[in-house]
């Protein structure tokens, strides 16, 4: 709603590349199932940015589930061991309980880490009269993992916080069950092992059993859904009567092999470049809850220096990274939603910026323009997964603060969803705590299974 064409057609111009033509949106599509496939592949003639990581669970809940189970939720300084009681397919009954992991015992040795997870478990069980009682546990380990079963999973590579040593290659199921042996004192099974992603969509899945999608809007982003075992070229182990099993696509990493390169606008290559990690996690970047905000400051420091914004003066914050959160975007959709400005003229001010009628509606059209890419990235990649599993009807469990508090993201992904596979059902369903209750959950599973 600018009074002066130019000026209108000078903003256009530079954020051209944010706006995702058909074409474009067909090409990314035809690129994600095609890495897909390689990823799937038994010798891909070229290497997948999709790691399509088989997490060798055949089935989700199915109501029969009974007992105490155990989680134990690893990824941040704070570690969370959960209890669940369950009859008759609910849960009944639940306790957690959360623990601080000391930095020294973060960066120490692997041995010391599990011995101090084996002795959280000892207490937490000890103070809860659960001792005595034989106890399966599942392990919501959030590091990149290679799984060979669904109670094996090799470590990659330490991320966040950790950098134990002796834990790289190993299988960390196995470190944590032999800790526990260890002590003699405490009688626990680890029998799967899971990332969010599948804790998500198996927490869904016992809410809704419909649901056949699990995905992370949060910090980060990735989606896990139910492939037919058949299509798995790649899985080489004896699986004949497995008809089906979840499989993790990892897609925040969709692009990291070039195959993206065609979306990246200079907006982007910028948030790629001041990250931590340079040339990783493409896709994520594009609108994780991490980089959201960073997009739309790297756009509007760039507007005002074409003398298009807040009288060509950036303040300091402005021109600060991540000066410009996520949450402020979610804040000034809301402004977009309700007609307002109130949340966009707090945000202005807090970054210390000088602004007239015009730079607010600027920036509120810049926060829908990169929350709408971030819809249609998503929802590109969501709706190929549906059409791929041709189902009658689907939920997609969804966990993440970006999907939890933004607007209008999910009426957005709603909207694109339905028009980019219209011929299957679907919703989207906010599904929280797949690392804590998810994980409990799969130890019902497994234990059914066994
Ligand atoms: P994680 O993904 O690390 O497990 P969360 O799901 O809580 O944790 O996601 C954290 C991310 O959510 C942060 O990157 C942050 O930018 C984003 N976030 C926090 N609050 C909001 C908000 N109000 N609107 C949109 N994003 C938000």
């Amino acid at each position: 709603h600018l009074d002066d064409p130019v000026k209108r057609q000078k903003v256009l111009e530079l954020v051209r590349g944010l706006d995702l033509t058909a074409d474009t949106q067909k090409k990314i599509r035809d690129v994600f199932e095609s890495e897909m496939e390689l990823g799937l592949a038994k010798n891909p003639p070229v290497a997948s940015s999709l790691q399509m990581e088989n997490t060798f669970l055949p089935e989700l809940c199915d109501g029969s589930e009974e007992g105490d189970y155990l989680s134990l939720d690893l990824g941040g300084t704070n570690f969370r061991v959960i209890w669940l009681r369950i009859k008759s397919g609910a849960v009944v009954s639940e306790a957690v309980q959360y623990y601080q992991v000391p930095e020294d015992v973060r960066l120490g040795p692997g041995v010391k880490l599990f011995d101090f997870l084996a002795e959280c478990i000892h207490n937490f069980m000890d103070g809860r009269q659960l001792k005595g009682q034989n106890l399966p546990l599942g392990f919501t380990f959030s590091f990149p993992m290679t799984q060979q079963g669904l109670d094996v999973g090799i470590l990659v590579s330490w991320t966040k916080s950790f950098n134990c040593s002796g834990v790289v290659g190993e299988d960390a199921v196995k470190m944590l069950n032999d800790a526990i042996h260890r002590r003699g004192d405490t009688d626990v099974d680890v029998i799967a092992v899971l990332n969010d992603t599948t804790g998500t969509l198996v927490q869904g899945a016992f809410v809704d059993r419909k649901c056949a999608i699990g995905l992370i809007l949060g910090t980060g982003s990735n989606a896990c859904y139910i492939e037919r075992a058949d299509r798995i070229e790649k899985w080489e182990g004896e699986h004949k009567d497995v008809k089906e099993v979840v499989i993790d696509v990892e897609w925040g990493a969709f692009g990291d092999n070039g195959v993206l390169d065609f979306i990246k606008t200079e907006y982007d290559k910028e948030v790629d470049r001041n990250s931590l990690l340079v040339g990783s996690f493409t896709f994520e970047k594009h609108f994780g809850g991490k980089y959201l905000g960073e997009i739309v400051r790297c756009v509007l420091v760039r507007l005002t220096k074409e003398g298009l914004l807040f009288q060509s003066n950036a303040s300091e914050e402005l021109l600060q990274h991540g000066a410009f959160t996520t949450r402020f975007v979610s804040l000034i959709e809301e402004d977009n939603v309700n007609g307002v400005d109130v949340n966009t003229t707090g945000a202005l001010n807090e970054l210390k910026l000088a602004f007239n009628k015009e730079d607010i509606e600027i920036v509120k059209y810049i926060c829908w323009l990169v929350s709408d890419r971030a819809a249609i990235l998503v929802s590109i990649c969501t709706a190929s997964l549906l059409e791929r599993m041709d189902r009658p009807e689907t939920t997609v469990a969804i966990d993440g603060s970006l999907f939890k508090h933004h607007p209008r993201l999910k009426s957005f992904m709603e909207k694109y969803i339905a028009a980019m596979a219209p011929a299957n059902k679907f919703q989207l369903m906010l599904a929280e705590d797949g690392s804590g209750k998810g994980a409990g959950l799969i130890a019902a599973i497994a234990s059914r299974l066994k």
